[in-house]
């Protein structure tokens, strides 16, 4: 086992919360935080100690970790006015696993090492499922001699370590991922609906695909169709699982990325355009499969 850390774990939402607990069980003494009274209500459910600032809980802590919705957030807790590494002492490691523009990561990063501490961009992929069952894959970007340190951390949290390069290339990743899966759910979700309407079984149209060439995580785990697979947030009324509007966040970081060095991502661009469709029918708070309803007639 690695050796007991003292961890401030800051944002304890549908991801951080569970990677919290997880910390926790294997030996580390965390202190946590997050500005929602009630996500600190659950966490002090879960016997975890809960601060009454970030501030207050980085006290005396070896590693920070975060996990915030979106860039502003976490410029704010890192730069903002009462900063948090303006009050870390120097040899800290600050892990960050929110999902934000790579270059966000970068200035956060820049700053960080300025003050002499450790940082590494480690968002994840896995979703809530994986947070809880401890089987992150986690996309790094930083120096190696930080994700060496981080490692122990990262793997009490998840099964998978990729690192992918320097301060925001984590992140780099994480967008591409993220822009394929969401491309390749709403063409999942179209040819499912195509198929249907042709009178086909939209099960039997799913096991076909799922062991054919258009075989993806779309179809085999987190099939849009409801009915098809029992655990899929399709058949609980798109509930749970990975928001719609988290979907649409990514895409448009993956569109902002794309500007920042002239590539071109056509479909990228077009899939923002369906998961911001989804999000005006009122749908963004459910899972980003629920994008197939823009096809299919109610
Ligand atoms: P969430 O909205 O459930 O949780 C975020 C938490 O951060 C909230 O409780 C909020 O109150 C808290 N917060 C915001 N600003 C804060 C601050 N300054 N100090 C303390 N707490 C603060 O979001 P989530 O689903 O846990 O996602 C977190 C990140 O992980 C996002 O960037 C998301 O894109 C990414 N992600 C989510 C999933 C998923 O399936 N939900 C999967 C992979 C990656």
């Amino acid at each position: 086992m690695a050796d007991p850390q003292r961890i401030a774990f800051i944002g304890l939402g549908n991801m951080g919360l569970p990677m919290a607990a997880n910390l926790t069980k294997a030996g580390h003494a965390l202190t946590t935080f997050d500005l929602s009274a009630q996500a600190c209500a659950r966490a002090r459910e879960q016997g975890l100690p809960v601060a009454a600032s970030a501030q207050e809980a980085v006290n005396g802590a070896q590693v920070v970790i975060s996990m915030l919705p979106a860039s502003r957030h976490v410029e704010g807790l890192y730069l903002g006015e009462q900063g948090l590494l303006r009050a870390l002492p120097a040899g800290t490691l600050v892990i960050d696993c929110s999902t934000i523009a790579p270059a966000s990561a970068q200035k956060v990063a820049q700053a960080a090492a300025a003050g002499g501490l450790a940082m590494i961009d480690a968002p994840v992929s896995g979703g809530v499922a994986g947070a809880a069952a401890g089987t992150l894959t986690f996309i790094v970007g930083g120096e190696a001699a930080a994700l060496d340190r981080a490692r122990p951390l990262l793997q009490a949290m998840g099964k998978n370590i990729f690192h992918m390069g320097g301060a925001g290339a984590g992140q780099v990743a994480k967008l591409c991922n993220n822009m394929a899966l969401g491309v390749i759910m709403a063409v999942t979700g179209e040819a499912i609906a195509l198929g249907v309407k042709h009178g086909l079984d939209p099960k039997a149209l799913s096991q076909m695909m799922a062991v054919s060439t258009s075989r993806s995580w779309a179809t085999e785990v987190c099939n849009p169709w409801p009915g098809v697979l029992d655990n899929a947030p399709a058949s609980r009324g798109y509930s749970g699982g990975f928001g719609s509007d988290l979907m649409l966040k990514d895409l448009g970081l993956a569109v902002e990325a794309a500007m920042g060095v002239g590539a071109t991502i056509p479909l990228g661009e077009l899939a923002r355009n369906l998961y911001a469709m989804n999000k005006q029918a009122g749908r963004g708070g459910l899972d980003f499969s629920s994008v197939v309803k823009l096809v299919v007639e109610d």
